[in-house]
């Protein structure tokens, strides 16, 4: 199941924050009409950014994140909650790729909550061995199942706080889920979503709770999923930990690390990776 823009985001209100301009006051400092990519780096050269400034370029950056990723998505394979829960579980310490390759014989022999549940262990051990720590894992589905039958008819719950109860589900899990399978806004915080934030100065927090209350205050809430999905395809296909692609970085103007990483344009193309990276360069004049 891929999500959509539509599925995703339920509408609400912006959190209640003092000093947060609206959508509106942020639309009208729109510059989405300006010429793009024309002045790499000049958010490094800037004086100290004001509270709104700082709410009115996350903003603007997250409306160019919808330019680079119209179609961006959960990258994990599902069609039921569950699935998701599942998939998200074996995702720790895995690549996406290597999990939905995993997932469609599980999910064809362990179709709901009971099958985990009853499991044998060491086949369920041998269906995820190829994402790491299946061990583990084994506990987690098996746990999860569990739980389900004995507290929740076998369902998935929808909320964060019933979520987080349950065995191999934490708060970032459990905002995966309620974003892509229950439609309820979340912010997903992983490796790459940290590191872009702080990288862009949207926050110095680095525990992942604060990191997610820091970027719920300047991003509005019915956006915070296809966030999610946008900054991770950011950090996987351009601003990568070791060596961003500034040179070819279609945030560049906004970005105040433009030049962490080659900006040379030709040497920061190379870096691009993924199967937009086409669209990416076209954006950037490559
Ligand atoms: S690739 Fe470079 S310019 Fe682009 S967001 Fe990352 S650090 Fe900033």
């Amino acid at each position: 199941m891929r999500v959509t823009e539509t599925n995703a985001a339920v509408s609400g209100a912006d959190p209640d924050n003092s000093g947060v301009p609206t959508a509106a006051d942020a639309a009208s400092a729109d510059v989405s009409d300006a010429p793009r990519f024309s002045r790499p780096g000049k958010a490094n050269k800037r004086a100290k950014e004001t509270r709104i400034g700082l709410v009115r370029r996350a903003r603007r950056m997250y409306r160019d994140m919808t330019v680079e990723f119209p179609g961006a998505h959960c990258e994990l394979d599902f069609t039921t909650p569950l699935e998701l829960a599942v998939a998200t579980i074996l995702s720790a310490q895995c690549t996406d790729v290597r999990v939905n390759m995993t997932t469609p014989a599980l999910f064809a022999k362990y179709r709901g909550a009971a099958d985990y549940a009853q499991a044998n262990r060491a086949e369920l051990e041998e269906y995820i061995r190829a994402t790491g720590f299946y061990r583990n894992k084994a506990n987690s589905l098996i746990g999860l199942g569990q739980e389900l039958v004995e507290r929740f008819d076998g369902e998935l719950p929808g909320t964060l706080e019933e979520l987080v109860t349950l065995p191999g589900i934490g708060r970032k899990t459990a905002n995966v889920i309620l974003g892509n399978a229950f439609g309820v806004p979340g912010i997903t915080v992983d490796t790459h979503f940290g590191r872009l934030v702080r990288r862009w100065k949207w926050t110095a927090e680095e525990d992942p709770v604060k990191v997610e209350h820091a970027i719920g205050e300047l991003i509005e809430r019915k956006d915070w999923t296809m966030l999610s999905h946008r900054v991770i395809f950011h950090g996987r296909r351009v601003c990568h930990a070791r060596k961003p692609a500034c040179g070819a970085c279609f945030l560049a103007n906004e970005c105040p690390s433009y030049g962490e990483g080659p900006t040379d344009p030709t040497e920061a193309a190379k870096l691009v990776k993924g199967p937009e990276t086409e669209h990416l360069l076209e954006l950037v004049g490559l």
